[in-house]
């Protein structure tokens, strides 16, 4: 990536700033995480995490089907492709996004509440039509510690534990929903394989009681995403081959258990793929410490400055220097990383440490491709966006313009 970088800087006169996304490594990946899935299971990938097209349309024939929570995202999946299977989540859904559900073909309604159980019912009897659904459910126990919790705590989402029994008993009433079992998600970058299969164990131990005492076949238990990424070691990520062990074991001490299980993962599937990559515009030394400035920011890269954390990079040399004065560098020093907001929260990295980095050299963000352009506040400052770039095999994707550059 180093080497793209270098060549891409070469071709512009303005500073460099742009998102790059690796397609080769994207199908790879999902690949390897499709195969090595127990055959029981189906990968679903939740749009939100990123819903940039060119990824979508990589990731639509390796994935099962797509995972979105709004009328908004459906429609961008309709765009990618007409049959692919779609899970619809989310609280709060409208009559209209529902009646869009209904008319793009939604394989499966995730329920959020007792009022969306009849309203959905509701409009389904208008549409002179039956809403196949999962109930989704906020647990009480046995949530991992994750860093973003949905559920096990008090949350908007899903129907409590607690008042499961009566959403099945209504669901069992109301003549135009089907119910074909429960959907769990209920955290966000959990980095835990032994417990993350825990977390599915007593999902599956739930869906199992309920089916029982209700009288329920069930088709589906959706366990949700939640699979995460170490932000702050990246050379340890989530285990996923001890994960398919452990669930491998976990399969087996339900084998009477018939559903399908669905995940629905965000962050994991394309986080790795991507990269965000800004040129050091100015550095400076202020109350004893070196600040970076870039030619970018959380404008572009949210996730840092919510979650109050340093976003891992490299640097990439630039040797190119036109001025006829004396190029700033910092040696061997901590430096924080600023963007080019007029807010002080707006740094990107604290404190790391670097041998050495220069105005016009390029950092080189990783793990971008998830939660990074898709939740950040693009226009606040009016600056311009980054380019968008994509990597296919040995050449150079624009959004904009299907041609491909070779380099
Ligand atoms: C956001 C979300 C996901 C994906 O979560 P990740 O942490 O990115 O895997 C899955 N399901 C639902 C309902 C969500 O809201």
């Amino acid at each position: 990536m180093e080497k793209i970088v270098q060549a891409l800087r070469m071709e512009r006169e303005k500073p460099f700033c742009a998102y790059i996304y690796d397609l080769p490594k994207l199908r790879q990946h999902v690949n390897q995480l499709v195969t090595t899935l127990p055959s029981s299971c189906r990968l679903f990938y939740a749009i939100k995490a990123n819903s940039d097209e060119t990824l979508m349309k990589t990731l639509a024939p390796i994935v099962h089907g797509f995972e979105v929570a709004s009328l908004g995202e459906i429609e961008k999946v309709r765009a990618v492709d007409q049959k692919i299977p779609i899970l619809f989540g989310g609280p709060g859904k409208t009559q209209e996004e529902i009646e869009g559900a209904i008319h793009y073909g939604v394989t499966l309604l995730h329920v959020e509440s007792l009022h969306e159980l009849q309203l959905v019912n509701h409009i389904a009897s208008q549409k002179g039509t039956t809403v196949s659904i999962l109930l989704r459910v906020n647990l009480r126990h046995s949530v991992p510690n994750a860093q973003l919790k949905m559920a096990g705590v008090p949350t908007q989402f899903g129907i409590d534990e607690v008042e499961v029994p009566q959403a099945i008993a209504l669901a069992k009433k109301l003549p135009n929903v089907k119910l074909l079992g429960f959907h769990f998600h209920a955290m966000s970058n959990n980095g835990d394989s032994k417990a993350h299969a825990a977390f599915v164990d007593h999902c599956y131990e739930l869906a199992k009681r309920w089916g029982k005492e209700w009288d329920i076949d069930i088709s589906y238990v959706n366990v949700g995403g939640g699979i995460g990424i170490n932000y702050q070691n990246i050379d340890e990520q989530f285990d996923w081959d001890d994960f398919m062990k452990s669930l491998h074991r976990v399969l087996e001490k339900h084998k009477d258990a018939n559903w399908q299980t669905l995940f629905e993962c965000g962050r994991y599937i394309t986080s790795s793929c991507g990269y965000y990559a800004a040129e050091v515009l100015d550095i400076k030394q202020n109350h004893g410490r070196y600040f970076c400035v870039l030619r970018g920011g959380s404008h572009h890269l949210r996730l840092p400055a919510a979650w109050k954390q340093s976003h891992p990079f490299t640097i990439v040399p630039i040797e190119k220097w036109s001025y006829p004065f004396m190029r700033p560098e910092v040696n061997e020093s901590e430096i924080t990383v600023a963007g080019e907001l007029c807010t002080p929260n707006d740094i990107l990295a604290r404190d790391q440490f670097v041998s050495r980095v220069r105005v016009g050299d390029i950092l080189l963000f990783s793990y971008a491709g998830a939660y990074g352009w898709a939740i950040s506040h693009h226009d606040f400052l009016s600056h311009p966006h980054p380019e968008h770039l994509y990597v296919e095999s040995d050449s150079i994707g624009h959004s904009d313009a299907p041609k491909f550059v070779e380099i």
